[in-house]
């Protein structure tokens, strides 16, 4: 099996992050949480075991913020920007729009969750 090691980032290069595959359920999510926490009506998502992702920026760890019960989303302190979410299961599903290269055919989403949440003209 191939084991790709995915980079990404956030804005301002303080958090990066390195995720071997394989990556696990690749998805769009238009749910209202996806939304406030991204800014976008459509949100890309790709799973990790959380033991397969390292954080190896300068600034270490994203900080979080728990959104429900059974999971937390992770965002960078100094720019802001949404990262992904770091699950009580041990799972971190990042945001595929952070990562550096967007054509490996592990990020490319399977289904659709909250489809009825995008806009029509999305
Ligand atoms: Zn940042
Ligand atoms: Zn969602």
């Amino acid at each position: 099996m191939t084991r790709i090691i995915h980079t990404g980032g956030c804005l301002c290069g303080g958090i990066r992050f390195e995720a071997t595959g394989p990556a696990d359920n690749p998805h769009n999510c238009s749910c209202k949480f996806c939304q406030r926490h991204t800014g976008a009506v459509t949100a890309t998502w790709v799973e990790f075991p959380s033991n397969n992702v390292r954080w190896v920026g300068p600034d270490g760890a994203p900080i979080t913020y728990r959104s429900s019960e059974i999971s937390r989303r992770a965002f960078c302190p100094k720019c802001g920007s949404s990262l992904g979410a770091i699950d009580d299961a041990p799972t971190i599903a990042l945001l595929v729009g952070t990562f550096d290269e967007l054509d490996s055919p592990e990020l490319i989403p399977d289904f659709h969750s909250f489809e009825d949440g995008k806009p029509n003209w999305a």
